[in-house]
């Protein structure tokens, strides 16, 4: 294994960024753009083969037939109607939704078009319930200024987002309709080449100038970027779902580490002068010599009339297994293939004996595969209906593997790594929405956008920096956060510090989300509330970690519930008192050894007991004063 040597692979990155746009009403509908948490209607739909109109079949619309899937939709009248369950035709575009886009374009010095039409593009995982998404080309051209590098703009289009996934499973998909249609604008930027953190500083700055609109959204998901990633002698690969920037990094540096290994895979498979693998030949069906196999997995499989089918790969012994980077193989490029049709697993020859499979099965296989000691196999169990769909597709992936890296589509896990997704759609899925009539763009209409120019980040910044008596890291950081509208609502009580405001927003919060609780628990109405009860004097500033804590982990849903569970209500001064006075009789041999010093000790015993209750400031002025009280009365 060696390090990869990212800058001498000709990695090229285009960025596709996907932005939730901040409107009353989704794209084509007057229904809310919110989240729903109860879904009174529920319906079902089988995946459907899609003809598209232009009369081809798309290859990727067969071979998410082939998965056989039923997807049922869950919606929320409140979030949702019949044009998002494909029941009535789309009304027309969102003016607000418009107007935003033109902005965003103008920003971008993005030559917009007089005419926008309508477009149907093709989806065929279900996301949407009409088979496909409506989209609209607005722009053409541009850049996005990168530190004075101009960052070319490819397209903008105004489209509709695609239904919320719930969950995903062999037989069934589940969607929720809040989020189908709410309006997203897609900017698609020229591929460039740079090292995974000079992408991410451009990724950094396009949202920047979106945000500087205030007219979109903002929080966890709002934003999503697909990645098109490629190196020198590879095919572009298309990473979908990345949301978070410091992933965006991982992923780029993973791709690229993963198409550099695969091309390494297939530099040494080319030497090796492979025949390529004839199904009829080198496939055989095995299942007689598992009936009494102690693996789990195929047990499981043979239980559920499926069959075990083997593959034999000439001189392909080592291949599986060869990792050229860390957690580069082949063996599990083809098990993430395997797993993508919901089977059990793929086992190959480099990994066996293992799993519960033993020798004595091994050398079944290689009697009836008539294996050559440098002859590899693989080994799958599977569905009678579906074996022979995933043994193609795994030849094919093979096959692949000699020239490198297979145009497909890959999905961002949360930590950065990438899993196949499909294989590449095809190229002609677009055609003409005929249920809206184009838009057109006017003079006049331009020339109004251009009063409204949103002020550059850069502008903003400085701004917010002074309205608020900001430091430069605090105020970069609100304005990067999903909490800017909140910083601001917060801190019109003028009892509360900006500064305070601004370090709990990013830093207790993030804090607490480092340690593993959920932020999207915490409702902006209870960090509201938080604050109020703060400024009415009803909690400490100590307590703000607690309530949070609290409603992250999901112990309790509000900051009320969180103050009585707790007990974290202030305590009367007397009582303070009181408490104050014994701590300070119990310790006098401290006090009259470290003098005033000896309020460091005592107020981390007082903390102990009373954290949360109290302002520290507070106690730390009583126990002051006792302590001084005390020394004076000795002299
Ligand atoms: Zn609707």
């Amino acid at each position: 294994m060696s390090e990869l040597q990212i800058d001498r692979i000709g990695l090229k990155v285009g960025l596709e960024i996907h932005q939730q746009l901040a409107t009353d009403k989704k794209l084509f509908c007057s229904c809310m753009p919110t989240e729903s948490e109860e879904y009174p209607i529920k319906f079902s739909r089988k995946l459907r083969v899609a003809k598209s109109e232009l009369g081809e079949y798309d290859p990727t619309a067969i071979f998410e037939r082939s998965k056989d899937k039923t997807i049922i939709y869950y919606a929320n009248p409140a979030s949702s109607c019949l044009v998002e369950q494909d029941e009535e035709p789309p009304h027309e575009v969102n003016r607000k939704a418009k107007e935003i886009v033109l902005l965003i374009a103008s920003s971008l010095k993005s030559a917009i078009f007089s005419e926008i039409h309508v477009m149907r593009k093709l989806v065929i995982d279900g996301s949407n319930t009409s088979g496909f998404q409506r989209t609209m080309l607005v722009a053409q051209g541009g850049y996005l200024d990168v530190d004075g590098k101009k960052i070319g703009v490819q397209s903008i289009c105004l489209e509709e987002d695609a239904a919320r996934l719930l969950s995903d499973t062999v037989e069934t998909r589940e969607y929720s309709l809040d989020r189908l249609g709410i309006p997203l604008v897609e900017i698609a930027l020229e591929p460039v080449s740079g090292k995974p953190a000079e992408i991410k500083k451009i990724a950094l700055t396009l949202g920047r100038l979106l945000r500087a609109t205030k007219k979109v959204e903002r929080g966890l998901g709002s934003i999503r970027q697909d990645v098109n990633i490629s190196i020198e002698g590879g095919n572009i690969i298309e990473v979908k779902g990345v949301q978070k920037l410091d992933q965006l990094e991982k992923v780029i540096e993973y791709e690229a580490k993963r198409q550099h290994g695969l091309i390494i895979i297939a530099d040494r498979l080319k030497k090796m002068e492979i025949d390529r693998i004839a199904k009829e030949r080198d496939v055989k069906d095995v299942t007689e010599i598992f009936k009494n196999c102690k693996s789990k997995i195929i047990q499981k499989a043979l239980k559920e009339t499926s069959i075990v089918k083997a593959i034999r790969i000439k001189k392909f012994s080592g291949m599986f297994g060869f990792e050229p980077y860390e957690g580069i193989r082949l063996g599990k490029q083809l098990a993430e293939v395997v797993r993508f049709f919901g089977l059990g697993g793929v086992f190959h020859s480099d990994e066996l004996p293992n799993y519960g499979i033993e020798d004595v099965e091994i050398q079944r296989i290689k009697n009836t595969l008539e294996l050559e000691q440098k002859d590899g196999f693989l080994l799958l169990a599977g569905d009678l209906q579906k074996i022979d769909v995933v043994v193609e597709s795994i030849i094919k992936r093979v096959e692949d593997a000699k020239t490198g890296v297979p145009a497909e589509t890959r999905a961002a896990t949360a930590t950065g790594e990438t899993i196949f997704l499909r294989p590449r759609p095809g190229a002609s899925r677009m055609y003409p929405e005929t249920d809206v009539p184009p838009l057109t763009v006017t003079k006049e209409e331009l020339a109004g956008i251009q009063k409204k120019m949103p002020k550059s980040w850069i502008e903003t910044l400085s701004n917010l920096q002074k309205m608020y008596q900001l430091n430069a890291q605090l105020a970069e950081q609100i304005l990067d956060s999903s909490y800017l509208d909140l910083f601001e609502r917060i801190c019109q009580d003028k009892r509360i510090s900006p500064n305070f405001v601004a370090s709990v927003l990013c830093g207790t919060i993030t804090n607490l989300e480092r340690q593993g609780l959920d932020s999207r628990l915490l409702k902006p109405a209870e960090i509201l509330n938080a604050f109020q009860f703060l400024a009415e004097g009803k909690i400490a500033k100590e307590s703000l970690e607690m309530i949070f804590e609290k409603i992250m982990s999901g112990d309790v849903h509000s900051v009320v519930d969180a103050i009585e569970k707790a007990a974290i209500s202030k305590m009367d001064a007397m009582e303070l008192d009181n408490l104050l006075t014994d701590i300070v009789e119990s310790n006098l041999k401290i006090i009259q050894e470290d003098g005033l010093r000896s309020i460091d000790p005592l107020m981390g015993i007082v903390m102990k007991t009373m954290r949360g209750k109290v302002d520290g400031q507070i106690i730390n002025k009583i126990l002051m004063e006792k302590i001084r009280e005390k020394l004076n009365s000795k002299n």
